[in-house]
């Protein structure tokens, strides 16, 4: 499928019902290491984000993410909201204006995004966030030779760098405070990054 608004709209339908599927899911995680509202926090964001993503048009894909970026940092009290908001919002910079989007142009925009939420974020590989499972998705869509193949490898390199962060011991948000006894267990904003990514090549892979 190519990456143009409709199929970056359904990624983003898609996403909200990840959401909200695997919410219980992402609060468990939240509550082993943090303060439990992960999922709760997502699945609220992403459902504003619908909302709004329907009662107005969107030009093209950037609008798409823009319009999503907006309703998570307005909605969002948590680091994720904002963090995601900063993903969608740098993700959207570089697809607007764009009618549809080839393999290079989509993982620059990836790359921009993944940017944007370290320049906000400050975490680094290893840090036990969300970091873990982006960086070595980005990576590998960049070696990859077209946009199937790079989407399939982009969801098993998340899963691998989500589940990487098990051993990890946190060095950045809520986590943190938790130092050796965050060990052990999975990121939340690592899992939910791995659903994003699954759902962008369920909307937008073969
Ligand atoms: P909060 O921690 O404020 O309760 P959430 O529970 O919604 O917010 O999100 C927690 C997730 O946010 C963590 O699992 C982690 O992946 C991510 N996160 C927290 N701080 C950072 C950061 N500085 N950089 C990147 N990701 C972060
Ligand atoms: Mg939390």
């Amino acid at each position: 499928m190519p990456v143009n608004r409709d199929t970056v709209l359904d990624w983003m339908r898609r996403f909200a019902g990840e959401m909200a599927e695997h919410r219980a899911e992402l609060v468990r995680l939240d509550t082993a290491i943090g303060d439990g509202d992960h999922g709760t926090n997502m699945d609220r964001g992403m459902r504003k984000a619908l909302e709004r993503l329907d009662s107005a048009d969107q030009a093209d894909a950037g609008a798409v993410l823009k319009t999503v970026a907006m309703a998570l940092v307005s909605t969002v009290g948590g680091a994720a909201g904002p963090l995601y908001g900063t993903l969608f919002l740098q993700m959207g910079g570089a697809l607007a204006g764009r009618d549809e989007v080839d393999l290079d142009g989509y993982v620059e925009a990836w790359r921009k995004g993944l940017q944007g939420v370290q320049t906000r974020g400050k975490a680094e590989p290893g840090d036990k966030t969300m970091v873990d499972a982006l960086v070595p998705a980005v990576d590998a869509m960049e070696r990859a030779p077209d946009l199937d193949t790079a989407l399939k490898e982009a969801v098993d390199a998340a899963e691998r760098g989500t589940r990487d962060t098990i051993p990890m011991v946190a060095r950045k948000g809520r986590a943190s405070y938790l130092g050796e006894r965050s060990r052990g267990h999975q990121d939340p904003g690592a899992t939910s990054t791995y659903y994003l990514y699954r759902s962008a090549a369920e909307a937008l892979g073969g």
